[in-house]
């Protein structure tokens, strides 16, 4: 059943347009479950009925004319009640209609399934025969979990406007809206560069290629290198591997000889494909013909297809990764994009990102928000492979991506970003100002910071220190861990720039959703996992050097250092990479460098620090929560996950209580307290947490000024009023409701945004 399903799946996904995809379905359905009809139902884009979209068994004619109203017949009723319906004579059902253009009389045995897509249904799918006969359960799981599948294409097919076309009618297009996740604030209107990660066959899309000749030149330069490469390995094993496991480098280079292959694919690209497109559709065609094979030998040879494949494909992309063409207003797209990726686009051409991956707490967003880049996360159902180079709206308020988008719309939304950046403006005078409330609170507005980049941005916008430095962030854009002499310069570069300022470093914290390409960490729970100080104490001679570098950084400087340990879980922890701190400072001393010796802090990022906050104060000199990775260990929600984004809340009481908590115990210790979590860059968090007594909000650098024009125009006692409220509310909802009313009614409400109304009246895809 499976290898049926992948076969109809890969049908499906290969055919050249949604219309030949639904066919190739209806047909592959019958023949699966030999079954005599089999229809597809998709739901009309005035939502009033079903349309009759794709057939086979009865009359085609009506295929894209007829409609069944909601509720009405039989499909009506799977998807009214969101079920199945499997019955074994649909004759003699009260709610079966018959339909005189369909002609459907003789079917007695029918099974509907509804096709659902983020809770809603998109349509039905329906298989019927002549005899009377109930579908037995296989029939109804193999239909329903086919049926899930096929969810994504018609949400797909919706929103590019595919699903209107099925009727032959003339519609005006319309603008394609897709949701996802805020995960940036800002809207941006450009042009999309898909990026892809490295060497991953299935995410290559067909496109045409500009060029035959340089295509046919670029593929065959990357098989010849694949086949130096397989004969330099092979050389190297020639006295360590036996004479059998030699022989599969000889069947390697037989398979890239031999014409089967490479003649198939170049014949492809002689055609006008890409490539890259060839060669994926030339593996897919050989890996299929090799796993239908009965002999058991010949069938794992598709193993080695599949890996000469990605060979060459890795080829072929390092070559073109060094032609990609950014354009001024670049709109990142990709399935999951990274902050490796970021780094590789000139900062002042990056316009906008969307990830169909990921969720707003995800470290991509986490630097979008710091680069000032409006950026959408988890928009699962845009179509990657359809809209390169096309342009695109960015809606990183409220977490929605236009694709097709008419003059109309872009016009609307270029001057809501001209709005957006008078607002960042008017702002700017508020840069020499310090953070005072109206009765005279005084609260440190400093900046979370990770790519260089950020120092001068930063500085702009009126930092009084650096709260967070993810020191992480430059070693993922290398191939090696950096030296320490290299940190040190780059450590320096930060602290001279801020300088007398403080800079707080915190220690390397990979791990989670970081990795360093060239240290991978494979697990199956890498967030419950080797992470963050973790890793650094399994590996005193990374913590050290790093720890050196940020030490000599500050010599002869009279900012203050601090240095910050990340994913504490453990007093023991601290206790030991305290012991590291103090080694390298005595270390660096005697070298005879004159310095300072750095102040200690601790982030309170789970729960069990929290609790034990009191002890932890106590012993070092600073605590700061990373609110980002707290709300996620204590609500238990994945913070890049978007399927649970919706659980992911910073402002849920049971969070709030502990960020209470940890502040309170710092004071009892008389002992700095700061937050540098995403909390603390919006202005209903800012609010509260200046109420709670955090002494340091560092946030990233585009909030800051948002932030400090609320909180100086607020009064602290009515801040604490509204910690005293919120401290006694139930849920997350209810404490974001009360507070956006609050800002709106202090005369705060332009930072909160609003102008969703202007266009509700387009598409929606997915959701
Ligand atoms: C946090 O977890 O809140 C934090 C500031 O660290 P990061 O987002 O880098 O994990
Ligand atoms: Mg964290």
């Amino acid at each position: 059943m499976l290898t049926l399903l992948q076969h109809i799946v890969q049908d499906v996904a290969a055919a050249p347009s949604f219309r030949e995809a639904l066919d190739l379905l209806v047909r592959d359905v019958n023949e699966a479950l030999g079954t005599e009809v089999c229809s597809v139902y998709i739901r009309n884009a005035e939502d009033s009925g079903y349309l009759f979209a794709a057939n086979e068994g009865l009359n085609r004619e009506a295929v894209g004319k007829s409609t069944m109203r909601l509720g009405e017949g039989l499909v009506g009723l799977v998807g009214g009640r969101a079920e199945p319906v499997n019955l074994e004579d649909a004759v003699a059902h009260p709610q079966y209609h018959y339909m005189p253009e369909v002609g459907e009389e003789p079917f007695h045995a029918f099974l509907g399934v509804p096709i659902i897509h983020h809770r809603r249904v998109l349509g039905v799918l329906v298989v019927q025969q002549r005899e009377r006969r109930k579908f037995d359960e296989s029939e109804e799981a193999f239909l329903i979990t086919l049926s899930a599948q096929l969810a994504t294409v018609i949400a797909h097919a919706e929103a590019t406007g595919d699903v209107q076309e099925l009727t032959n009618a003339e519609h005006e297009r319309v603008d394609a809206r897709f949701e996802g996740l805020a995960g940036s604030p800002g809207v941006a209107v450009g042009s999309v560069v898909v990026m892809h990660p490295p060497a991953n066959l299935e995410a290559v899309p067909d496109r045409q290629c500009e060029n035959i000749t340089v295509e046919l030149i670029i593929f065959d330069r990357a098989v010849n290198s694949v086949r130096n490469d397989i004969r330099r390995i092979s050389e190297q094993f020639s006295e360590s591997l036996p004479r059998e496991e030699l022989a599969l480098f000889d069947v390697y280079l037989h398979m890239l000889d031999d014409d089967a292959l490479t003649g198939d694919i170049r014949d492809r690209i002689r055609r006008g494909q890409w490539a890259q497109g060839a060669l994926k559709q030339v593996i897919a065609e050989h890996l299929r013909r090799f796993q239908d094979m009965e002999d058991e030998y010949l069938r794992e040879r598709a193993s080695d297809v599949r890996d000469l494949g990605l060979r060459v494909l890795a080829y072929l992309q390092d070559i073109r990764a060094k032609k990609v063409h950014f354009p001024k207003d670049t709109v990142l797209v990709g399935e999951d994009v990274t902050p490796g990726m970021l780094a590789n686009i000139p900062s002042d051409h990056l316009a906008g990102i969307v990830s169909l991956g990921g969720s707003g707490n995800s470290h991509v967003a986490i630097l979008a928000r710091a680069l000032d880049i409006p950026a959408v996360m988890g928009a699962v159902d845009v179509p990657l492979y359809q809209i390169e180079g096309q342009r695109l709206v960015v809606d990183g308020h409220y977490g929605e991506v236009y694709t097709n988008p008419s003059e109309k719309l872009q016009t609307q939304f270029a001057s809501l970003g001209e709005e957006e950046r008078e607002f960042a403006e008017e702002l700017d005078e508020l840069k020499p100002l310090k953070c005072i409330t109206r009765d005279g609170y005084r609260t440190l507005l400093w900046v979370n910071i990770g790519l260089t980049g950020d120092i001068s941005r930063s500085l702009d916008r009126g930092a009084e220190g650096i709260g967070l430095f993810r020191t992480e962030v430059p070693f993922m854009t290398q191939d090696r861990f950096p030296t320490e002499e290299e940190q040190r310069v780059l450590y320096r570069g930060h602290m001279e720039a801020f300088e007398p300022r403080p800079v707080t470093m915190r220690t390397l914290d990979v791990g989670g959703d970081k990795s360093l390409s060239y240290f991978p960490i494979a697990e199956e729970n890498p967030f419950l996992g080797w992470r963050g100080i973790r890793v650094t104490l399994d590996h005193p001679e990374i913590f050290l050097a790093q720890v050196r570098a940020m030490i000599k950084a500050n010599a002869g400087l009279d900012g203050l250092l601090r240095i910050m340990l990340p994913m504490v879980s453990s007093m023991g922890e601290v206790d030991d990479a305290m012991d590291l701190v103090k080694r390298a400072y005595r270390e660096v001393v005697e070298e005879g460098v004159e310095v300072k010796e750095p102040s200690i802090g601790v982030m309170v990022e789970v729960p069990s620090a929290v609790y034990q906050s009191r002890e932890l104060a106590r012993r070092v000199d600073f605590l700061a929560v990373g609110s980002n990775d707290l709300t996620q260990y204590m609500l238990a929600v994945d913070r890049n996950n978007p399927r649970v984004a919706e659980l992911y809340q910073d402002t849920h009481p049971a969070v709030l209580r502990a960020l209470r908590e940890v502040a309170r115990n710092a004071h009892a210790e008389g002992k700095g307290i700061g937050i540098c979590g995403e909390l603390a860059g919006a202005p209903i968090g800012a609010v509260l947490l200046m109420a709670m007594g955090y002494q340091v909000l560092s946030m990233n650098a585009t909030n800051l000024p948002k932030v400090k024009w609320v909180l100086r125009n607020i009064k602290r006692s009515d801040a604490r009023r509204m910690v005293a409220r919120v401290l006694k509310m139930d849920t997350a909802e209810e404490i974001s409701a009360y507070m956006q009313n609050e800002l709106v009614a202090a005369g705060l409400g332009r930072v909160v945004p609003s102008h969703r109304d202007h266009h509700s009246n387009i598409a929606v895809a997915g959701g």
